[in-house]
């Protein structure tokens, strides 16, 4: 009998979204060595993927080049008007793309589709965006001249996206990419090539021409290193572990690429005791729980002040013993598997340290009879800060819950981590809730909410979580170059 995840696929009714084949200089390459994909959930192999390699890369590259001067002289509405179409066949065929996505990242479909509709927005909002790439002109210093600035597109870029957004990180970088005027070059996570690809039929059948867009799936290094040395590529745009974020921007430094990272989180999420208990504990939820877990925006580190401490662990483990572990395809499940068992191992090692330190450890109890990729969601009350878990990201559905006292010891507290990308905070006073969006050290604060990302907000990283931003005017001027002229002796 065939597995859930095959059996969805064997349905498809777009049987070409999973034919493995990858695309380069507007050709399908079926490709001599392929890969599995594997469904997280199981085990089991439900479809195998071209293997790329180097030589192959190179070829991309010099595609990627030579399609870059008819795509820049392109007018920006009409770049849009094909950004647009490729947004529309993303949500006409979403329900097949979310079936991709749960097969081989994981996640519940209810999940999946929002991300189509989530990636299909970048599209959208850039293609508006690269109507207003707006220059500037400027009074001079100089007598009789006039000043401007424009922005022009910067070349070929590359991406390297992750696993845990397999559609919606691709469109983020390619929408910001293809509005500004660059062709771009995809390498997605080998584990979730299925969705990048289908992704790719559907940009050439909006009319992304042939080099403009190319997805190759293969080893990480094999296919980074001719990335990173080729002086051709002008920007690279990387998603995924602070590690690999250094070590990109490390073999970028060669050629002086324009780099933008976005790497991991490390969230604090900070609730006063002045709060209406059930929504911050919703929040919690939804900024915990959201990806199973293994989102860069999850709340890492719950600070709840002392005076609700106990209510608010109380009716957490309450909320969280509803969540239902499963396959993403069965409906009824709200925590899919881990994608890698790396992330489950590196789940259940914090469990560990944290529970030998002294930490409690309160599980929704569904056993670990489902397999090695889930994690049965935990609650860790009592969380000290020399525990792994106080440090580490942990990208899965493990809650970890800390008291605290005062205002300024819970503000510490939260920046005392080289991590800086989200935070959020949980209060009732105006003034408390500015004074915090002032202090923590991150890149993005949600105040009484759990849900803001979206197109029109820059979406990044203070310190070590990462470079530049994405999403936003901010993300369209990474593929972009400023250019200062000067218009001299305009005397007659
Ligand atoms: P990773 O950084 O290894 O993978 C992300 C991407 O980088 C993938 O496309 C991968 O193929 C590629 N990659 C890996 N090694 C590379 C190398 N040496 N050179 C070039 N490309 C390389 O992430 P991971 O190991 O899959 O996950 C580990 C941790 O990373 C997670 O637990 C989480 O903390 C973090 N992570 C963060 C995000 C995010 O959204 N910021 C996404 C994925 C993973």
């Amino acid at each position: 009998m065939l597995g859930l995840a095959r059996s969805h696929l064997h349905r498809l009714s777009r049987r070409d979204f999973i034919a493995g084949g990858v695309l380069i200089d507007g050709r399908w390459v079926a490709g001599e060595q392929r890969d599995g994909v594997i469904d997280p959930a199981t085990g089991e192999e439900i479809a195998d993927v071209a293997r790329c390699n180097a030589a192959d890369m190179n070829l991309a590259v010099a595609a990627a080049e030579r399609s870059f001067s008819a795509w820049r002289e392109l007018l920006p509405a009409r770049r849009g008007a094909i950004l647009r179409s490729w947004a529309s066949l993303m949500l006409a065929h979403s329900e097949e793309l979310a079936i991709l996505v749960t097969s081989e990242q994981g996640k519940p479909l209810a999940e999946a589709r929002s991300e189509i509709a989530y990636g299909a927005g970048f599209l959208e909002w850039f293609a508006a965006e690269g109507e207003r790439a707006y220059g500037e002109t400027f009074p001079s210093h100089k007598s009789r001249s006039l000043l401007q600035v424009r922005m022009q597109p910067i070349g070929v870029a590359a991406a390297i996206t992750p696993w845990n957004f397999p559609v919606a990180m691709i469109t983020r970088k390619a929408g910001a990419a293809l509005a500004a005027g660059c062709p771009i070059i995809v390498k997605p996570a080998p584990e979730t090539p299925l969705s990048a690809l289908a992704v790719a039929r559907l940009a050439e059948e909006a009319g992304v021409p042939r080099g403009v867009f190319q997805v190759l799936v293969g080893d990480p290094i094999e296919l980074s290193t001719p990335l990173l040395s080729d002086q051709r590529i002008r920007a690279l745009s990387f998603t995924g572990s602070t590690q690999v974020g250094r070590l990109l921007l490390e073999g970028a430094a060669t050629t002086v690429k324009k780099v933008s990272l976005e790497l991991g989180g490390h969230a604090p999420f900070v609730v006063f005791d002045d709060v209406d208990l059930d929504k911050a504990v919703k929040g919690a939820m939804a900024a915990k729980f959201a990806t199973s877990g293994q989102d860069c925006l999850a709340a890492n580190r719950i600070y709840v002040q002392r005076r609700i401490y106990d209510a608010f662990v109380e009716s957490f483990a309450a909320a969280m013993a509803q969540l239902k572990v499963g396959h993403g395809l069965d409906l009824a499940t709200n925590i899919g598997p881990m994608t890698k068992l790396s992330v489950a191992s590196k789940c259940r090692a914090q469990i560990d340290d944290a529970v030998a330190k002294g930490a409690r450890a309160i599980s929704a109890n569904q056993g670990d009879s489902l397999g090695p990729s889930f994690v049965v969601p935990t609650l860790l009350s009592d969380v000290s800060e020399d525990m792994l878990i106080a440090h580490e990201e942990t990208f899965g559905p493990v809650a970890a819950v800390l008291p605290f006292e005062s205002e300024e010891e819970v503000v510490a507290r939260a920046n005392a981590s080289e991590m800086g990308l989200a935070g959020y905070v949980y209060t009732d006073s105006l003034r408390r809730a500015l004074r915090l969006s002032e202090q923590i050290e991150c890149g993005m604060v949600g105040i009484n909410t759990a849900s803001f990302t979206g197109a029109p907000i820059p979406f990044g990283g203070w310190k070590q979580s990462g470079l530049g931003r994405e999403g936003s005017r901010h993300g369209l001027a990474e593929y972009m170059e400023l250019k200062y002229v000067c218009f001299g002796d305009l005397a007659d």
